[in-house]
């Protein structure tokens, strides 16, 4: 049975828990705490681009590339419907296809990946998208974050998206200290279960968008401070963390945080301090 999912910041348990005085027992358990936490906040967390097979799902990474996926989902119609497969993209007219993706920023080096990954894909695989990771790497435009993308996402093999959000956030969380992604890909890899790789990708990520913001993480906001040892980074006091939280989800995140009475009113009483007694 899991551990009840924590609702308030606690003075006790947070600010004092450094990463480098706990057993790596400790560890575990509060990685596995926080993965729960973030299941109970984030239940349906999916991946934010429109896809309906392996191929569009590969097309719109790549897009991604420094663009956020809002954008990417205004172009993908167009350009689905354009090139419904990949000797499509190997034979496009490269004037229009730029044209097509423009609006996602980089849209030359992009235009390149996509017919070098069309012309890949039928020399080398038929015109289907690889299911291995050994493979989808060697592919024009695909690096080993986008390759996990189309795994757990197409393919449903289990896969950790180490991007911007998720390198962050385990650091915040004293996962591990690694910058490069492969080595957060290991470390992470070693303290959750490989069956929950995908979905933890997920949550991570909305977190990173929605509460743990790289510049001001809303932390009195947060129903993760508790074992968050970063808990301070951003602003404690609940009500100016609250307007930090972003997304559909926000009011309840602000519930979980304890920061909401379940008919939506402000809970003024649970702030840090009240829970630290
Ligand atoms: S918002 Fe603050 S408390 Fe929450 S995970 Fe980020 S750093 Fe930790």
């Amino acid at each position: 049975m899991s551990d009840p999912v924590p609702s308030t910041p606690n003075r006790a348990t947070t600010g004092n828990r450094t990463p480098n005085s706990e057993s790596r027992l400790a560890l575990v358990r509060r990685a596995r705490r926080i993965m729960r936490t973030l299941a109970a906040a984030y239940p349906d967390a999916h991946c934010e681009l429109n896809f309906d097979d392996p191929l569009q799902l590969t097309v719109a990474t790549i897009l991604s590339a420094q663009c956020t996926d809002k954008r990417v989902n205004e172009v993908t119609p167009k350009l689905f419907a354009r090139y419904p497969t990949a000797a499509d993209y190997a034979g496009a007219d490269r004037a229009e296809l730029e044209e097509l993706i423009r609006p996602t920023g980089f849209y030359r080096n992009k235009a390149n990946s996509l017919m070098g990954l069309g012309a890949a894909l039928v020399e080398r695989h038929g015109g289907q998208v690889p299911s291995t990771l050994e493979e989808l790497v060697r592919l024009p435009g695909i690096g080993r974050k986008t390759a996990n993308v189309i795994l757990g996402n197409a393919f449903d093999v289990p896969g950790l998206t180490v991007d911007t959000h998720f390198g962050r956030l385990v650091r915040r969380w004293g996962w591990t200290e690694a910058e490069d992604p492969v080595k957060i890909e290991k470390a992470v890899g070693e303290l959750i279960p490989r069956k929950e790789w995908t979905m933890l990708s997920h949550r991570v990520i909305f977190h990173g968008r929605r509460v743990c913001h790289a510049r001001r993480p809303a932390c009195g906001a947060c129903p993760l401070a508790r074992d968050c040892p970063s808990y301070g980074h951003g602003p404690t006091d609940p009500a100016t963390a609250a307007e930090l939280v972003r997304g559909p989800e926000a009011e309840r995140l602000l519930e979980l945080a304890g920061l909401r009475g379940t008919d939506g009113e402000a809970a003024p009483s649970v702030t840090p301090e009240a829970s630290a007694g």
